[in-house]
Order: C-alpha cells, then sequence, then structure tokens
C-alpha cells in the first residue's frame, strides 16, 4: 500500500509542476515541449546545452528535441553556436530575448520553493536521500540509462564523518552534506557497484 502511496504522490507532483510550467509557457507563446526544453538548458551548464543531452535529460528522441530547438531559433529564443572550449561542438545557448524570458519563467518553482521552506531540514534529508536513491535501482533494472548522483559516483564516500554523518567527495576534497549531494553533477564517475544506503 505505502509503495502505491510513495508512486501515487510523486505522480501527483510532477504533474502539478508540469501544468505549472506549461501554464507559464503558454503566457509565452510556448508548447509545453518547447517551455520544458528552455527551464532544462537554464539547468545546463553551456558544455551540455547541446541535443544529445537534453534528449537524456527528458527522455524523449534527438529528433523530437532537434525539431522543437529549431522552432525556438525561429522564436529568436536560441541560437546554435560553437562552444568556446571546443569549437568543433555545436551548443544551443539562448538569445537575448530567450534570456528576458527564462527570467520570468523561472518563477514557475517560487511556490513549490515556499512551501518547502515550511519542512524541517530533518525531514527534507531523508526525503532528499531516498529520492536520490530511488533512481539507481532504476538504473540498474534499465529502465533509464544513467543515475547520476553523488551516491553512484566513484568520488564519493558516504557516511565519511559518522559523528555528523556528512559525506565527501575526493575530487572537490570536500565534506558535503546530505543536503549538497548532487544530481546530474558534470565530474560525476559512475561507480562499479553501489549499496543502497537507505533500505534497512
Ligand atoms: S564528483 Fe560530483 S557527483 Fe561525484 S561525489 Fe563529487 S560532487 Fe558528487
Amino acid at each position: 500500500m505505502i509503495d502505491e502511496t510513495i508512486l501515487a504522490t510523486i505522480d501527483k507532483l510532477s504533474w502539478i509542476r508540469q501544468s505549472l510550467l506549461w501554464k507559464i509557457g503558454k503566457q509565452y507563446n510556448l508548447s509545453p515541449l518547447q517551455v520544458q526544453i528552455m527551464n532544462c538548458l537554464n539547468k545546463q551548464s553551456s558544455e551540455n546545452s547541446n541535443i544529445t543531452q537534453l534528449s537524456k535529460f527528458l527522455f524523449i528522441t534527438k529528433s523530437t528535441v532537434s525539431d522543437a530547438v529549431k522552432t525556438l531559433e525561429k522564436k529568436n529564443l536560441v541560437i546554435k553556436r560553437f562552444s568556446k572550449e571546443n569549437k568543433k561542438k555545436s551548443i544551443i545557448a539562448f538569445t537575448q530575448k530567450g534570456k528576458n524570458i527564462i527570467k520570468k519563467i523561472s518563477a514557475w518553482n517560487k511556490d513549490f520553493n515556499t512551501q518547502l521552506k515550511k519542512f524541517n531540514n530533518k525531514t527534507k534529508k531523508t526525503i532528499s536521500l531516498f529520492l536520490l536513491e530511488f533512481i539507481l535501482p532504476l538504473k540498474n533494472a534499465g529502465i533509464i540509462d544513467t543515475a547520476k548522483t553523488c551516491i553512484a559516483c566513484e568520488n564519493f564516500l558516504y557516511n565519511f564523518n559518522k559523528n555528523d554523518e556528512s559525506h565527501f567527495c575526493k575530487l572537490l576534497n570536500k565534506i558535503v552534506d546530505t543536503s549538497e549531494i548532487k544530481l546530474d553533477c558534470e565530474e560525476f564517475l559512475e561507480k562499479k557497484s553501489v549499496k543502497l544506503v537507505n533500505n534497512s
């Protein structure tokens, strides 16, 4: 019963968030997919702002992303250019018009953030750890291709300091609190085998 409730709640929250994003996108004449791509681009580093990464992030085909990006280009919201780091690599960047609109679209998260602030940190850390770990078996079962979270990273030492339950990132040489565990870190290095820490 609890499993179904967890999944139904994840679905419900996800649909509420999608519909808020779509609603705000509509104000700027953007389809649901176009607004998702704009939102996704806003979170990616410029190196990851390409069709392949967007298709992985949104779990849709490259051709679907490519068509939507072409429409965004026609609307003068994004532009394709070569990466500064790798001149052969094409990346997608916001135009000035796109930057102005994404600033307004980013406000869609405001209501969720306000509500989340009302919960205590201990609860949020437990939930965050559970959700991040929940991605791992999905990858092992072949449902998703990657699970780029610190927990599955070669550089991560879980519960490094047992006294305060903090962790450690060997690459950044830095103590990591549970609230700082990352999703989609660019330096992620996949671990060969990952032991779930939240399953007792
Ligand atoms: S390299 Fe990135 S994903 Fe890996 S432990 Fe450090 S912060 Fe986390």
